[in-house]
């Protein structure tokens, strides 16, 4: 199964995706966490790549295209989970037409919605756990809160991601998500527009709580 998830930074999907990933047994590729795993091992990408999302930048196509079709290429049997892309109209029709060109198949299109002052509050809360990024912890909503200033999930110790804490850098970020014209939202409509091509378009209220949107996406996607 392979399936791309659209939604704004704090829209939760990422605890989504992992639960997708989970219960399908699919690679989640996620392009922020794949720039983040370059930076970590100083590869010559990760230099050029660091500048882009310290300011909350997109890193060019040029670079960003290729390094996602790329670990594309090499997912499992059982399929993909493609998160953080494409983030741009440019993205989305380069996505497309690779798919297409390799004779890849897309199952299914999730959209989680959130407004975008929900979306701040959420991001600037999120906490990181060094043992499982997908490990949920928020000190903004109740129910995923971390226990003490440990992970909630396995007791790990918790960080907060630079990027998390800097308000112009959130709002560069939602610009780009919540730009409809040329930006992520517009490639999320890009897909939604192309009805009856093989895939399902599913659209989630994020304003829900983490088990009431899986049980929806799950129900949806055995549909
Ligand atoms: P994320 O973890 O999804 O918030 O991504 C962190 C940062 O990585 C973003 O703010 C961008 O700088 C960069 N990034 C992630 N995905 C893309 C993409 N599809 N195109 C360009 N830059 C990206």
């Amino acid at each position: 199964m392979n399936i791309l998830i659209f939604g704004p930074n704090g829209s939760g999907k990422g605890t989504q995706g992992a639960l997708v990933k989970q219960k399908y047994g699919l690679d989640h590729i996620e392009s922020g966490a794949i720039f983040r795993q370059h930076i970590g091992g100083g590869t010559s990408l990760g230099m050029k790549a660091k500048a882009y999302i310290e300011r909350g930048e997109l890193v060019p196509d040029e670079i960003t295209i290729p390094m996602v079709l790329d670990v594309l290429g090499q997912a499992g049997a059982n399929g993909w989970l493609l998160d953080g892309f494409p983030r741009s109209i440019v993205q989305a029709e380069k996505l497309w037409e690779a798919l297409r060109a390799d004779g890849v198949g897309l199952d299914a299109v999730i959209e989680i919605l959130l407004p975008r002052e929900v979306a701040k509050a959420r991001i600037m809360g999120r906490r990181l756990c060094v043992n499982d990024p997908n490990h949920p912890n928020n000190i903004g909503i109740p129910a995923i809160a971390p226990n003490g200033e440990r992970c909630r999930v396995c007791g790990g110790s918790l960080t907060a991601r630079p990027d998390d804490q800097d308000e112009e850098a959130i709002n560069k970020r939602h610009d780009i998500y919540y730009d409809a014209v040329s930006g992520t939202l517009a490639a999320c409509r890009f897909f939604q527009k192309m009805d009856g091509a093989g895939f399902r378009f599913i659209e989630l209220d994020g304003e829900r709580s983490i088990e009431e949107i899986q049980r929806q996406l799950l129900a949806r996607l055995e549909d």
